[in-house]
């Protein structure tokens, strides 16, 4: 399902139901909770019966539509499952926490309550029960029916979020098969010597995320300055995360654009924030756990195969005639001493990756894969 987020910009009055809205659902949240710490097993007709009772004793829950209230003890229980699975996994968790005034930022309206009404091609007004109607500016067009929306306050700016039953556009892929090799330097360099830059997003900021911290530490706790003081490194922490996000779509969509089959590394990030040579910093910003992924998803919809190949000897290894050599990370060029081949050391990487991942067993499941894609095509899917 495709997610649209618009900025929301209530009036005073609005901003004022909208916060009231959003306290009057983390008190619910947190009510519930005591009463969830209470039971031996959690009992959910129970919890809704006790919701029954908090709107009765409480005039304030009144002004809240009554689906957004029962949405808390549904997002009670999904956290509750959550930190199962995560219990289950093997993890340290604690119980569920109540939520405080930070913590707390969404109102669900789920399926009802709501209406959006289209007023031009670039401005909509989305009604909502007990809140009201707020104008909204819609820069790009809404496809699908809206399932259901969330309001999130976030560095003190308020936003819509609107879920529909559009589905996102497929990517085609392509029909090059190559081998990639991520590092700090080039963010990767493919098995045709082809290189994508790194942004080193984090490191374009830093001067900036500094002297917001600096401001922050030098205001007082509870202060009106040090609110804004926060909001403002807050909202520079969101325009990193959002290059970096915006980097990772844009170059994993365009490899699976291009691409048919694809081989990369197994990555062992822990390892690497070890390695001397690696700026633990560097590495956490390149991200590369998140675009594997991201490039996993999107060559999976596509048809396109990607394949994880053991990344033993990979940089150490000829290309050309298989002998292995040392290769400290100062070494920008693989010169083999005994076939005297000389290429870039990543792309000599990449290669080595594209060949492992033909000789081993992964290969057979990617063109099952590529037959399978085609085979969806040919019926009409
Ligand atoms: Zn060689």
């Amino acid at each position: 399902m495709l997610s649209y987020v618009f900025p929301l910009y209530p009036n005073r009055e609005q901003r004022e139901e909208l916060e009231l809205t959003l306290e009057t659902c983390r008190i619910a949240y947190n009510s519930l909770l005591e009463e969830l710490h209470k039971q031996q097993i959690p009992d959910r007709s129970a919890m809704q019966h006790k919701l029954v009772e908090m709107k009765k004793s409480n005039p304030g829950f009144g002004k809240v539509y009554s689906k957004t209230l029962q949405y808390e003890c549904y997002r009670l229980f999904s956290n509750l499952s959550a930190l199962r699975s995560l219990k289950k996994k093997g993890r340290k968790t604690g119980r569920l926490r109540f939520k405080g005034k930070e913590w707390f930022k969404t109102i669900v309206y789920n399926q009802s309550g709501f209406r959006l009404e289209k007023v031009t091609e670039k401005r909509s007004i989305i009604h909502l029960s007990r809140i009201g109607s707020i104008s909204i500016k819609t820069h790009r067009a809404v496809e699908g029916s809206v399932k259901g929306l969330i309001i999130k306050r976030s560095c003190g700016r308020w936003y819509l979020i609107l879920q529909t039953d559009a589905r996102r556009k497929d990517i085609v892929h392509g029909s090059k098969e190559i081998g990639i090799d991520v590092g700090i330097e080039s963010y990767l360099t493919d098995s045709n010597g082809i290189k994508v830059q790194n942004p080193k997003t984090l490191e374009k900021y830093r001067m900036d995320l500094a002297s917001a911290q600096k401001e922050l530490s030098r205001k007082r706790k509870g202060s009106a300055n040090r609110a804004k003081a926060k909001r403002r490194m807050e909202r520079l922490h969101r325009r990193v995360t959002n290059a970096r996000n915006d980097f990772l779509h844009k170059t994993s969509a365009r490899l699976v654009r291009g691409c048919r089959f694809i081989a990369v590394e197994r990555l062992d990030i822990k390892g690497m924030m070890e390695r001397p040579n690696y700026n633990a910093r560097n590495i956490a910003d390149a991200s590369w756990n998140r675009f594997l992924q991201m490039l996993r998803y999107k060559a999976e919809s596509a048809g396109c195969g990607v394949v994880e190949v053991d990344p033993a000897n990979t940089t150490r290894m000829c290309s050309s005639c298989a002998s292995l050599q040392e290769m400290p990370l100062y070494k920008r060029v693989y010169d083999c001493g005994a076939c005297s081949m000389s290429m870039d050391r990543d792309c000599n990487s990449a290669i080595n990756i594209l060949k492992k991942a033909y000789a081993g067993p992964e290969r057979a499941y990617a063109e099952n894969m590529d037959t399978y894609s085609m085979k969806q095509e040919a019926s009409g899917f």
